[in-house]
């Protein structure tokens, strides 16, 4: 007869389905029973992808069919609902995050793209039209949003051990940035990350936020699973640059929403080109492969910020660019006009 811990490592070889990290380290395997004769394995899974459920029961079967001295094996999978996704449609559904109407996710396929510069603008121009905004970085391993706000201090706790939230420009800010000494490296991996995150995520104070825009780190991989597995989350905005190495990897990551039912509000195109003195625009990376891209997956072109010397030393001094007047500068227009969008794609009234 096995021990329920040799099950529970045997399982460890089991990836929920599409992504790298596996079903035990997820927390998905609930309970394992080893009697003569007979190992039953119970796994908790919150999806509404059927094909999931049956992708973790094959897997399980191939992995404990084969060891020696299991009995029969009954692999016993409890398929709880994900909430619904709200955002399309106007829907009316509420997150389950307190003190949150609405979460929306800003992803990218690969890095250095300007995520973060565009969530740390839009949560801007969000707030220019009168709602209540919060931005969080999950981005473990590169916070950059503290440092796009110019903030240096540490967040407290309040009665309730939750974090709350510092505030900058009018936005409730969260980062693991805040948590973290300039420069020293983060080293959290795996089951930590996952733990870290959850943190992030349910352990702060927001307060009264119609939005609140989650940073995620670039790419598909556990950590933005594990964010919409924990939150309800509205609707992701996926930004990418013109180039088809960009355009690539953010079609990862509309695929990898799709799949845990997350709506897509739409792409936003960044650096899609640079302007000279002169007005003449020079398309660095390629010209409209964002506009393209948005046509190919049927999704709304939220957006297209030009690459711009000014947009990055705000950026930089903390001061972000749709701060400016829309009228009197373009990239804060566009940015102006992003947060239009996504107002009416996701209201909260
Ligand atoms: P990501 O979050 O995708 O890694 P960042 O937002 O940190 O990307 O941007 C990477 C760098 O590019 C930063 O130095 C940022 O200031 C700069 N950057 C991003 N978008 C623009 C833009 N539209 N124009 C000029 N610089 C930009």
């Amino acid at each position: 007869m096995m021990s329920s811990d040799s099950i529970r490592e045997a399982l460890r070889q089991v990836c929920y389905p599409g992504f790298s990290r596996d079903i035990v380290s997820f927390g998905l395997v609930k309970e394992i029973s080893c009697e003569a004769g007979l190992t039953t394995v119970c796994i908790e899974v919150q999806t509404r992808d059927a094909k999931v459920p049956e992708q973790i029961f094959q897997d399980c079967h191939a992995v404990l069919d084969k060891l020696p001295g299991v009995g029969s094996v009954k692999v016993v999978i409890d398929v709880k609902d994900a909430p619904a996704a709200g955002g399309h449609g106007g829907e009316q559904v509420k997150s389950a995050m307190p003190g949150v109407k609405r979460i929306i996710a800003v992803a990218s396929g690969k890095g250095g793209v300007g995520k973060s510069t565009v969530s740390v603008n839009l949560a801007v121009a969000l707030v220019a039209t009168g709602a209540k905004v919060g931005l969080c970085d999950c981005d473990l391993y590169g916070p950059s949003v503290a440092h796009m706000f110019g903030i240096h201090a540490r967040p407290l706790a309040n009665e309730r051990n939750q974090i709350i939230p510092l505030q900058a420009h009018g936005i409730q800010l969260m980062s693991m940035g805040f948590l973290l000494d300039d420069g020293s490296p983060v080293i959290v991996r795996g089951p930590m990350a996952h733990r870290y995150t959850q943190q992030f995520l349910l352990q702060v104070a927001w307060e009264d936020l119609d939005y609140l825009l989650l940073d995620l780190p670039p790419g598909t991989g556990d950590i933005q699973l594990t964010v919409v597995q924990t939150v309800l989350v509205d609707g992701a905005i996926i930004v990418t640059t013109p180039q088809e190495v960009a355009l690539i990897d953010a079609r990862k990551a509309v695929a990898m929403f799709e799949k845990v039912n997350v709506p897509i509000l739409g792409l936003i195109e960044n650096m899609a080109w640079f302007e000279c003195d002169a007005g003449k625009k020079y398309h660095l990376f390629g010209e409209g492969g964002g506009v393209r891209e948005a046509e190919l997956l049927q999704v709304p072109l939220l957006g297209r910020i030009p690459l711009d010397v000014l947009t990055r030393e705000r950026g930089d001094a903390g001061a972000p660019v749709a701060l400016l007047d829309p009228a009197a500068n373009k990239v804060a227009a566009a940015f102006h006009a992003v947060a239009a969008r996504i107002r009416a794609a996701v209201p909260t009234a």
